[in-house]
This record gives structure tokens, C-alpha cells and sequence, in this order.
């Protein structure tokens, strides 16, 4: 079978280069290892209950019509309306610290006033870092790595509203320890700290429907159960792939979203040192179900980032689950018509995929994610209401989760340090999109499929 193009991984980015391919008449193949689609970002029923996993908070909010925003070009890229994601606002979300909170909402302006009130020494410089922000292009940079550390100490000089910036911004975007490329700083700046978070009622079921079927309906094939185990390649040309059932498919050009070391793997090349280029960062994450609404413990926050010391440390931690910080977030904290059926709390810190992926027996990693989601919860309700009485049920998931259900080496929730921006690789007509490629998070994934498509594939 000769297709246009092949696409390797049915998460958000192959969805949505799937979708742009299929527009323009191509012949697509979209193959996923996996019985389901969404990769990262997916959803599972246990013990009669719904969860998500992976989503804490859309990102690049925009209201409906507002034409300039990333959000609402990204839904024309795709031929989608506003209406078919049907995103609800945030309520509000904070970054808390010892002794100082920041809240924001998507109106940017709160967290301006909130670094004026509480760093008034430090305003004019905040306001003189966004005008930096607003007026840096990620897009048309084409330098090499750029520390955006050595950028925001030009403008902020108090370590403490330095590290309450970076600690919402290196949770939800960075593969690199405490520090992250300029680009992507400005990138994931703009889109959870001045654009802002929402959800559609339904989570991520809704997005990956609607994405789903817009692929189908252009004509596209989609096929679970389809891993690929090599891809192929002569005289530097890449001209098809081997699924893991032996059969062959051939294609003019491969998108591969399985990940930068993941995929020279399949290739049996070298395009790059693996051990520099393997991703670190991993999260354990416990989601509880409650009795109750996380607002009838009086808990209205949507997102809350929090660590317990001055000094955020973002990177591996020595310890199976690190303990000195995290993520809250209640996915019934948003501004719905309607209370959602279920209520729910997730706990994310990060962790250290080394003791998780080496633990062999079935009994011990059982333990040691029950030990690990009691400790996260100790820790979490210090900053939120105590809701430990009103759990009904719990699901964890732990680097070793993440490694399973998306291939990602050391279940690497970033991917690898070492980004690709254009997508490119040694092999001709390979081509790499998604975490890898250097755009992250659901939107950003779906941004990075289509420029991808764009760039490679439709000219
Ligand atoms: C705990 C957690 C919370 C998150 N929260 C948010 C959030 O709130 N908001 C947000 O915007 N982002 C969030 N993210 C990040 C977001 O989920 C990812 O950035 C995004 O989903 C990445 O999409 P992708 O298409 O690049 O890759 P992936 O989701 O990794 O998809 C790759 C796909 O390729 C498949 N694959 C791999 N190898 C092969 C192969 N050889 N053959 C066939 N198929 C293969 C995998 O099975 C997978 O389905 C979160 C992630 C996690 C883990």
C-alpha cells in the first residue's frame, strides 16, 4: 500500500497533521501502537469512574471570535469552529510559595496588580520583562539555545518572583532541569500566564472526538494496534515503515511523533548521542475521586503550582517522588453551566523514572505508588483544604505509566532535551513532529502537527 504519508503515533500531534494532510487530498496513514488515540493526553474508565489522564488545563485560552490568537487560528488550520472544543474558562489558579501567593486568571492584568502589590519593588521591571515578551518573536529566532534565566534577571533582580515565574512555566513545558530555551519560555509564558487555561465539560474526550473524527471525515485512515517497529530507509531516503505484525506500508513521507531517540531507534541510526538526548524529566501523578466538590471543602482553585521552598528545584529528584513541590489541579474547578458528575483532585510531582522503571516486582511498584500517592497527598494538603476523608477512589500513574502508554524513554513527559525545531532529520523525507519536534502541551502539540504538515509534507 503507498500512501502520501505515514504518520507514526495518534497523540494530539499526529491527530492534527493527520487532519491537515487528509484536508488537502492526501493519501494519509496514521498508525498508534496503542488500542486508543490521545498518547499523552488520553482517558480511561476504571472501577465505573471517568478519568483523564494528562489533562490539568487547556492552554492559550481564547474567547470566541478573537481572530489573532493562536487558539482560534489553530481551530481555521484544522476546519474546526470555536464551538467544537466548547472550552470553559478557568476560575482561577495560583503559584504558592512560603509566605507569598500569586494568583491569575485569564485576565493577565490580576497577575500584574499581584507583582505590584507584592514585589512592589520589582513591578517596573515585570512590566518592562512582558514588553520584552510581547515583543520577542519564537518563531522567527533561529539562534541556538538562549537561557531564559539570563533573559528575566536582566529585568527582575528578587530570586523569589523569578523562581514563582518559572515554577508554573518549567511544570508545564520543560525537558531541561531549572532552566528552558528563551523560545519555549516566551511560548509557554504567553500561553498559561496571558492567554490562560480552560477545559471543555467533557475533557479531553471531547477534543480527541472532534479531532477524531474530522480526520475520518477528510478521508484519513487510522490504525490502533499498528506499531511500528522499524522504519524503512535506502540510500538515506526514508520510503516506509514495518509494523510490529511484519507488515510493510510505504509512504512518500514518514511524521514521526514517537519521539527524537525513539524514532532514530527505529531507523537503526545515530542521529544523535542518546544519552545527551534522552529526556529526564518524569511526573507521578495521583488523581482521587471525592464525595464531594473540591468547592464544598472550600477549594475553588482551578491550577494550583506550589513549593514549599524558596529555592524551586525542577529537575530529577533523588527520591522516588519529590516532595518540595507540585501541581493541584481539580478539573471541576472551571466555569461550567453545570456541576460535573464527578469530582475530582490530581497531585502531581516530579519523580524519578530510575527507581520506577526498576522496580520488577509487581507487588513492590504497587506499593510503592500507594506509598508515593499518600505522601504527595500529605504534602498537598498543606497548601489546599484537607480532602483525604472524602476519597472514594484513587488511580496513580507513575513514569513507568507514561513510558507505556507513549513510548517515551525514561517515560520522559517532555521528551528529550535536545529539540528539533524544523522538524527535520539525517533521513530524507523523515520527518519529526510533537513533543520532540519542540512544541508541548495539548495545544502546543496540535501547532506542532500542523506546522509540520505545512513545512514538510503540503509543499
Ligand atoms: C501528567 C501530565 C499532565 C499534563 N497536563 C497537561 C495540561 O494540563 N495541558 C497541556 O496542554 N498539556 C499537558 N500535558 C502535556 C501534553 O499531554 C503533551 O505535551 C502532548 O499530549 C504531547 O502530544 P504528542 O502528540 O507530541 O505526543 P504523545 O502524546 O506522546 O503521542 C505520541 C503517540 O505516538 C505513539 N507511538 C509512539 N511510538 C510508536 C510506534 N513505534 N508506533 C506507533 N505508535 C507509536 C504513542 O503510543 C502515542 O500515542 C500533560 C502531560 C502529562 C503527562
Amino acid at each position: 500500500m503507498q500512501y502520501d504519508t505515514i504518520i507514526i503515533g495518534a497523540g494530539l500531534s499526529g491527530l492534527a497533521a493527520g487532519i491537515r494532510l487528509a484536508y488537502y487530498d492526501q493519501k494519509v496513514c496514521l498508525l498508534e501502537r496503542h488500542t486508543t488515540i490521545g498518547g499523552l493526553n488520553s482517558f480511561y474508565r476504571l472501577r465505573h469512574r471517568d478519568y483523564d489522564v494528562g489533562l490539568h488545563a487547556v492552554t492559550n485560552y481564547a474567547e470566541k471570535g478573537d481572530r489573532s490568537k493562536p487558539l482560534n487560528k489553530l481551530l481555521r488550520q484544522l476546519r474546526l469552529s470555536w464551538d467544537d472544543f466548547a472550552l470553559c474558562p478557568q476560575i482561577e489558579s495560583s503559584v504558592v510559595f512560603p509566605d507569598c501567593t500569586l494568583r491569575m486568571t485569564n485576565d493577565f492584568e490580576l497577575l500584574r496588580s499581584q507583582v505590584a502589590d507584592h514585589f512592589p519593588a520589582q513591578a517596573d521591571g515585570f512590566n518592562r520583562l512582558v514588553q520584552s515578551i510581547d515583543e520577542f518573536d519564537p518563531f522567527a529566532e533561529t539562534g541556538g539555545y538562549q537561557s531564559a534565566r539570563e533573559h528575566v534577571r536582566k529585568y527582575l533582580s528578587d530570586p523569589l518572583l523569578e523562581n514563582m515565574l518559572f515554577c508554573p512555566i518549567l511544570f508545564y513545558s520543560s525537558a531541561t532541569p531549572n532552566d528552558l530555551d528563551l523560545r519555549q519560555f516566551v511560548i509557554i509564558f504567553r500561553s498559561i500566564l496571558q492567554e490562560g487555561f480552560s477545559r471543555p465539560y467533557e475533557g479531553i474526550r471531547r477534543i480527541l472526538r472532534v479531532l477524531v473524527k474530522k480526520f475520518r471525515g477528510e478521508g484519513g485512515e487510522l490504525k490502533l494496534r499498528s506499531g511500528v517497529k522499524q522504519i524503512l530507509h535506502k540510500n538515506g531516503t526514508a520510503y516506509g515503515v514495518e509494523l510490529d505484525s511484519g507488515e510493510i506500508l510505504e509512504g512518500q513521507r514518514i511524521l514521526s511523533s514517537a519521539g527524537l531517540v525513539e524514532t532514530q531507534r527505529l531507523c537503526d541510526q545515530t542521529f544523535v548521542d542518546e544519552t545527551e538526548s534522552t529526556g529526564d524529566i518524569s511526573f507521578v501523578e495521583s488523581i482521587s475521586s471525592l464525595d464531594c466538590s473540591p468547592a464544598d471543602l472550600g477549594h475553588h482553585g482551578t491550577v494550583v503550582f506550589f513549593s514549599n521552598q524558596t529555592d524551586f528545584r525542577y529537575e530529577r529528584p533523588p527520591t522516588p517522588v519529590d516532595l518540595r513541590s507540585g501541581i493541584i489541579c481539580s478539573p471541576n474547578n472551571y466555569q461550567f453551566d453545570e456541576p460535573l458528575a464527578e469530582n475530582k483532585i490530581n497531585i502531581t510531582a516530579l519523580a524519578d523514572h530510575g527507581y520506577w522503571l526498576n522496580l520488577d516486582d509487581e507487588d513492590a511498584y504497587r506499593a510503592a505508588k500507594q506509598e508515593s500517592c499518600r505522601a504527595i497527598i500529605e504534602n498537598a494538603v498543606k497548601i489546599v483544604p484537607d480532602f483525604r476523608d472524602h476519597i472514594v477512589d484513587q488511580d496513580v500513574f507513575t513514569p513507568r505509566t507514561i513510558k507505556k502508554f507513549t513510548g517515551h524513554l525514561n517515560g520522559a513527559v517532555y521528551g528529550s532535551p535536545t529539540k528539533q525545531l524544523a522538524g527535520t532529520t539525517p533521513l530524507d523525507q523523515l520527518y519529526l513532529c510533537g513533543t520532540d519536534q519542540g512544541f508541548l502541551g495539548i495545544i502546543g502539540a496540535m501547532l506542532s502537527g500542523i506546522s509540520m504538515a505545512n513545512a514538510h509534507c503540503l509543499s
